[in-house]
């Protein structure tokens, strides 16, 4: 009985367009929160809020990386429902180079700030 309750729970979690970029993002490529926030044009404290309820869910992990911290998916449960949400990974193969880190003007995170 209790699954119905946690299937409605994660699609409550799910009906939140910043959550589902953040997600879409961070399915793509370990990303940091300067560099979420930089994407979604919101400030730090909000995307935080973001990626604690996330993370809470377990649909994302935090990895430390010298005093960096990166998000990404929460494993294959996560990305198959993804999937399902938000169309495959790689539905179109001549648009695969797209995906991953993709580099934004002005942010700070490293990822954007590394040597080409
Ligand atoms: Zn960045």
């Amino acid at each position: 009985m209790n699954t119905y309750h946690d299937k409605a729970k994660l699609l409550k979690l799910l009906a939140h367009p910043m959550r589902l970029q953040i997600l879409d993002l961070v399915r793509r490529s370990e990303e940091c929160v300067c560099h979420l926030s930089a994407v979604l044009d919101k400030p730090q404290p909000y995307v935080s809020q973001q990626l604690a309820i996330l993370r809470e869910a377990g649909l994302i992990l935090d990895r430390k990386e010298g005093t960096n911290v990166f998000y990404g998916l929460g494993g294959k449960d996560v990305a198959n429902t993804l999937t399902a949400v938000l169309g495959a990974l790689f539905a179109n193969p001549r648009t695969d180079a797209a995906l991953g880190h993709e580099r934004i003007a002005g942010c700070c995170c490293p990822k954007c700030t590394a040597e080409a």
